[in-house]
C-alpha cells in the first residue's frame, strides 16, 4: 500500500479505483455528470468515461459531522451547497484544489455508519455506486442530472475492464500463513462483573465482548485460529482464562479491556497496552497500540508498558492486555458507545495482531 494510503488508514478510508490511467488536462471541465443519493441510502454518480475517482470517509470532528467525499478531475464551474434531509445534513459540491471538483457528503451528528463496510461499485465506464447508509426513516432523494445514461463509445474490448469491481484497499489485512497460527482472545471481565462503567451506563463488559468478537472474525478469515476465553455474558475467573490459553498451545493472547479513571474524571481519556515480558510481548503491545491509536485520533497515548495483570503474568505464550479507551473520559466514551468505532478497534487489534504474526512467525 502507498505511505498515503498506510499513514491516512482509518481517518481516510480511501477507495481508490483505478479503471483507467488517463488523465484529463488542468483545463478540462468536471468530469462528474450527474449524481444522486437515493431513498435507499445509495449514492450514485455518472462520470465522463475513463475517468480515475478517489473516495474518502472521515469521522466527525468539532467543526464538521462525518463526511463522505470524492474527488474527480476537472473543475467545476460554480461551487454549491444542497441541503439535505434525513441523515443527510448537507451536499457540498466544490472546488478544492485548481482543476479538481469534490463531491462531499456530510452527515448529521450520531448517524450511523459502517465506512469498513464500503465499497464504490463501477456499474460501467462511467457509472458508480455505494451504499452510504440504512435510512431508518423516510429520507428524500437528492441529486443532479440523470445518472442512469449511459454513453457508449468504447472500444467493444475495453469492456471487461469495465465490468464490477470492487475494490477497498483500506480493509486489507496483512496476509498471515493460512492455518498455521493459533490465538487467544481474552474479553475481560463478564457475568455479575460488568467491569468498568462509564457515562451513560456503558459497561465494559458489554464493550470488550462485542469488539473481541469481531476481532475473532477478523482473523478467522485470514485463516487465524482464535479461541475466546468467553463467548456470552459468563462469570470466568482469571485462572481459568489462563489455563485455557495455556492449555490450548497458543501462539499469543490478548486480553482486551476499557478503562475506567478514579473519580470517573471526564477528562481522562486514552489507550495503553501492557505485557509482562519478553521482546515477543513487548513487540506484540507495540504493534497493537500503534494501530489502536490511529483509529482514535486526539485520545492520548499513554503507551506501551510492564504491566503486573494475572492474566498475562500466567500466561505462557506472548501476551498483552490493552485498554481501549477510557469508558470515564469524555471523548473515548462518546467513541465506544458507536458501534462503528468498536468495529475500528476490532479492526486495529487484528490489524495489529496479524502484522506481529508476520513478523515473528
Ligand atoms: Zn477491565
Amino acid at each position: 500500500m502507498s505511505k498515503f494510503l498506510n499513514n491516512k488508514l482509518f481517518r481516510y478510508l480511501a477507495v481508490f479505483l483505478f479503471l483507467n490511467s488517463a488523465i484529463l488536462p488542468v483545463k478540462s471541465s468536471s468530469a462528474l455528470a450527474a449524481w444522486a443519493l437515493k431513498t435507499n441510502g445509495v449514492l450514485e454518480l455518472r462520470t465522463k468515461s475513463n475517468t480515475n475517482l478517489k473516495a474518502y470517509f472521515q469521522k466527525a470532528n468539532q467543526i464538521y459531522g462525518d463526511r463522505f467525499w470524492v474527488d474527480f478531475p476537472g473543475e467545476l464551474k460554480n461551487p454549491r451547497t444542497i441541503k439535505g434531509n434525513g441523515p443527510i445534513k448537507e451536499i457540498r459540491l466544490g472546488k478544492p484544489s485548481k482543476g479538481k471538483t469534490r463531491l462531499v457528503v456530510e452527515f448529521k451528528e450520531e448517524t450511523y455508519l459502517a465506512p469498513l463496510t464500503w465499497k464504490m461499485v463501477g456499474l460501467d465506464q462511467n457509472r458508480w455506486r455505494i451504499k452510504l447508509f440504512t435510512p431508518k426513516y423516510s429520507f428524500t432523494k437528492i441529486g443532479e442530472g440523470f445518472v442512469e445514461k449511459r454513453i457508449r463509445n468504447l472500444k467493444k474490448d475495453q469492456s471487461s475492464k469495465y465490468m464490477r469491481k470492487t475494490v477497498h484497499n483500506y480493509l486489507q489485512l496483512p496476509n498471515v500463513k493460512q492455518n498455521k497460527f493459533s490465538v487467544v482472545i481474552d474479553p475481560g471481565h463478564g457475568g455479575p462483573d460488568p467491569g468498568a462503567i462509564g457515562i451513560g451506563g456503558i459497561r465494559e463488559t458489554d464493550v470488550v465482548l462485542e469488539v473481541s468478537k469481531i476481532v475473532k472474525k477478523l482473523l478467522s478469515e485470514k485463516g487465524v485460529k482464535v479461541k475466546l476465553t468467553r463467548k456470552n455474558e459468563v462469570n470466568l475467573d482469571l485462572p481459568p482464562r489462563v489455563s485455557f490459553a495455556n492449555n490450548t498451545n497458543a501462539d499469543i493472547f490478548v486480553s482486551i479491556h476499557a478503562n475506567a479513571s478514579r473519580g470517573k474524571r471526564r477528562d481522562i481519556n486514552g489507550l495503553e497496552t501492557f505485557y509482562f515480558r519478553g521482546w515477543r510481548g513487548r513487540l506484540l503491545a507495540k504493534k497493537i497500540q500503534k494501530q489502536i491509536l490511529r483509529v482514535s485520533p486526539g485520545s492520548p497515548d499513554r503507551g506501551v508498558k510492564q504491566g503486573r495483570f494475572y492474566v498475562i503474568k500466567n500466561t505462557r505464550m506472548p501476551a498483552v492486555l490493552v485498554e481501549i479507551g477510557f469508558l470515564t473520559g469524555r471523548l473515548d466514551a462518546r467513541r465506544l458507545e458507536k458501534a462503528a468505532h468498536r468495529k475500528r478497534v476490532a479492526y486495529a487489534i487484528a490489524k495489529g495482531i496479524l502484522e506481529y504474526l508476520y513478523k515473528v512467525g
